[in-house]
């Protein structure tokens, strides 16, 4: 079965072609990040025209690399939800318009269950079932993976998300959107006892999150310093930050693990592309003889290979999944676990 993957639910228009009996065939990303830099963030509207602009030369670029014939795909896989409602709309009313054309068949795809299953994109992907660690910009959460479609929630952010404590603390620091790579960077040169940063609810008897308050945090350091920041107290708010962000996610990790009896992680969003996290990670993981999955780093943030990929794993095991109705239903705010539904 060959899955074109559209995916269009923030600032990446990303299309790509899987191939079930021969993996990925082709993928291309167009980054809107240059675009929304000087907003300091994503300006919904100019997503939503960008997209409209891009997903056409995509779609030619994966067909032309793959050599495949559009008349040979089986199926179109684009993100319903969630994301900014324009940005899905675009995506959704192109992969809709297409699948009439072509007289394909469409499923709609959860944004967070691309993300989810991503590391099985990998050279060495992980079996399930397992705990999969979700930080991307705008999700932090812990989930117990038992199958595709089975998804339990163990604990989620109550407020700020992982990437966006990133990108929140990276713009205090005066760095640049997206903050998360270049605060990381920054980190790497800080000393590590000049900042100590609170663990939020790192101690809390459950799973759940909370990131406003470091970001607080940051912002209260910051004030406390002359202006303008040098260069060294910079890099060391830096990795006071990150210390303190990453030793939570590691903590609650290890006790997602012990908790559930699972011996797999599996790291999936934009923030499962750091470098510190990755290295506490595997160092901790290590010594308790756990095994850590990430995907590559190029489908840690949006990309269509992934949207390709978890729609084709749901009409494998659902084909009644796949629709001819055409529409564009979109949905800007959707819990993953409303999914569970349709596989029990
Ligand atoms: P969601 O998937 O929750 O809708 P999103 O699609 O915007 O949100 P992703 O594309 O998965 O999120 O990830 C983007 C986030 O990842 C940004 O917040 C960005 O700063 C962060 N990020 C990317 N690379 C790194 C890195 N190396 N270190 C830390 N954060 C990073
Ligand atoms: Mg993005
Ligand atoms: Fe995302």
């Amino acid at each position: 079965m060959i899955v074109l993957g559209v995916e269009s639910s923030c600032d990446e228009t990303g299309l790509a072609l899987y191939d079930t009996q021969k993996g990925l065939l082709a993928h291309a990303l167009h980054s809107q990040i240059a675009m929304h830099q000087e907003y300091g963030g994503v300006v919904p509207e100019l997503a939503s025209r960008d997209h409209i602009r891009r997903t056409l030369p995509l779609l030619e670029q994966v067909f032309a690399e793959s050599g495949v014939q559009r008349e040979a795909i089986d199926a179109i896989a684009f993100t319903q939800g969630p994301g900014l409602a324009g940005a899905l709309l675009v995506g959704a009313s192109f992969a809709n318009g297409l699948a009439m054309a072509l007289n394909k068949p469409v499923i709609g795809v959860h944004h967070l269950e691309g993300h989810l299953l991503s590391p099985l994109l990998a050279s060495n992907p992980p079996s399930f079932p397992f705990v999969a660690l979700l930080v991307s910009g705008g999700h932090t959460q812990l989930m117990r993976v038992d199958g595709v479609g089975q998804y339990t929630l163990l604990g989620e952010t109550l407020d700020d998300a992982a990437g966006e404590a990133f990108d929140k603390s990276a713009k205090l620091l005066g760095l640049p959107y997206p903050g998360g790579p270049a605060i990381s960077q920054l980190a790497e040169q800080g000393n590590p006892d000049s900042f100590q940063f609170p663990r939020p609810m790192m101690h809390s008897k459950d799973f759940q999150f909370s990131f406003s308050g470091l970001k607080t945090a940051v912002l209260t350091a910051v004030k406390a310093q002359p202006e303008p920041l040098s260069d060294t107290v910079k890099a060391d708010i830096a990795r006071g930050f990150v210390d303190a962000i990453v030793e939570v996610l590691v903590h609650k990790c290890m006790k997602a693990l012990k908790e559930t009896g699972l011996q797999r992680l599996v790291i999936a969003g934009g923030v499962g592309a750091n470098r510190q996290l990755r290295n506490a990670l595997n160092t901790a993981a290590a010594r308790r003889k756990y095994q850590v999955f990430y995907p590559e780093l190029e489908f840690c943030t949006d990309n269509g290979a992934m949207i390709a990929f978890a729609g084709a794993m749901r009409l494998q095991s659902d084909p009644t999944l796949a629709r001819s109705e055409y529409g564009f239903n979109v949905n800007p705010r959707w819990a993953l676990q409303g999914l569970n539904t349709a596989q029990g």
